[in-house]
């Protein structure tokens, strides 16, 4: 069963279409939430669709899709990523579901990589990039996660309930020829029980390729509810898998805002990361807020309650005004998950793949 068909929608608040905020930096407005966070980091969904169906994230069958007139046009996206910029917006990943599957897409890259942006990014299961690596580097993305769970084709079909093991390789090796990407991030979504028989495996293919390797704890995002959390694998344990049966770590310098824990290896070939939502939460530096395809700002992944930009965007709203509602929102973002607070926990009002990763 999927609690997303079942569960109710999310709440939707209104914004009061506000162009005045108390955040505000040397006399600029700024995206400074009530806990003193900057928020630098846009994660823009451009679809709900997915070629795959991974345990984690979706169900079998069964899926609600947004309907089509809900989804931003680029134009849209462009305009709002435009508003967040000028709000302090450093960083887009373009997300989905599945965004390579988004008509056109290195359109809507070549059009945000006009905006003065730190990082542009992509976040994909890597399937079509064979085919968009090339256009994608030349449209101007700079970074890219490709999420790979397994290195072997049954375990593959395991995870994403379909073949893809060979498009996935491939496309990352399609990657390496265009160093204007880098670095070239895979995303590992760690499950007990599963995942420990090939972290060995994982690291020497970081030492291998330049690809950065990052472990991922399985968070109760899945559609199918079935999160529980002795299925978590969590960082430490495979940090201690590696250092056991491979060879030691040694500490990497990262960004304050970073979600990774990054460790080399003792001759310096080779980077893996642990991000630890789960066992070792890092709330209290985040500077991420989402936009779904749909046009709903959230303000955690665990958010029940969404801003409305779509029927505004749709309404004649002007730019001072979608901007109020990013500021009233990132105003009311949540201190912190509540993942490890027993029933205090309530389950995000989406799963993984309609929000956003
Ligand atoms: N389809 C693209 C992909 O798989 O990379 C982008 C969207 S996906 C929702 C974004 C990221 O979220 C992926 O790295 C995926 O592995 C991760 N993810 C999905 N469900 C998750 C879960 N329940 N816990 C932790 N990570 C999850
Ligand atoms: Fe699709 Fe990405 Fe979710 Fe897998 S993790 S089902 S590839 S959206």
């Amino acid at each position: 069963m999927s609690l997303l068909i079942d569960q109710p929608a999310s709440f939707v608040r209104v914004s009061t279409l506000s162009a005045h905020s108390p955040a505000t930096l040397n006399g600029t407005r700024r995206l400074i939430d009530a806990y003193g966070r900057h928020i630098s980091d846009l994660r823009i969904s451009v679809t709900d669709r997915c070629n795959f169906r991974c345990v984690y994230c979706m169900p079998e069958e069964g899926m609600q899709w947004l309907d089509r007139d809900t989804i931003l046009s680029f134009d849209e996206i462009e305009r709002l990523a435009r508003i967040g910029v000028e709000l302090g917006i450093e960083e887009v990943r373009l997300t989905g579901g599945e965004p390579t599957l988004r008509p056109d897409l290195p359109e809507l890259v070549a059009r945000l990589s006009r905006l003065p942006l730190r990082s542009l990014s992509l976040t994909t299961n890597g399937f079509l990039l064979r085919r968009l690596a090339r256009p994608l580097a030349e449209a101007g993305l700079k970074r890219i996660n490709v999420s790979l769970d397994t290195l072997q084709h049954d375990r593959f079909h395991q995870i994403a309930r379909r073949h893809g093991l060979d498009e996935v390789l491939g496309g990352l090796e399609e990657l390496e020829r265009y160093p204007s990407i880098s670095p070239i991030k895979i995303n590992v979504v760690a499950m007990r029980d599963f995942t420990e028989a090939e972290v060995v495996a994982f690291a020497r293919l970081a030492r291998r390729k330049p690809y950065v390797i990052r472990f991922i704890e399985f968070m109760p995002l899945d559609a199918d509810g079935n999160w529980q959390r002795e299925r978590v694998l969590s960082g430490p344990e495979i940090k201690a898998i590696i250092e056991r049966d491979f060879m030691p770590l040694v500490p990497v310098a990262a960004e304050p805002s970073s979600t990774s824990r990054r460790f080399t290896f003792p001759d310096g070939l080779g980077e893996v990361g642990f991000i630890n939502p789960v066992s070792q939460p890092f709330c209290g530096t985040c500077n991420r807020i989402r936009l779904t395809a749909d046009g709903q700002v959230r303000t955690c992944l665990f958010s029940i309650d969404e801003w409305d930009l779509r029927s505004p965007l749709r309404t004649g709203a002007s730019d001072a005004q979608l901007a109020g509602i990013l500021l009233e929102a990132v105003s009311h973002k949540e201190l912190k998950h509540k993942i490890n607070e027993g029933e205090a926990f309530q389950r995000a009002s989406r799963s993984m793949s309609q929000i956003g990763g």
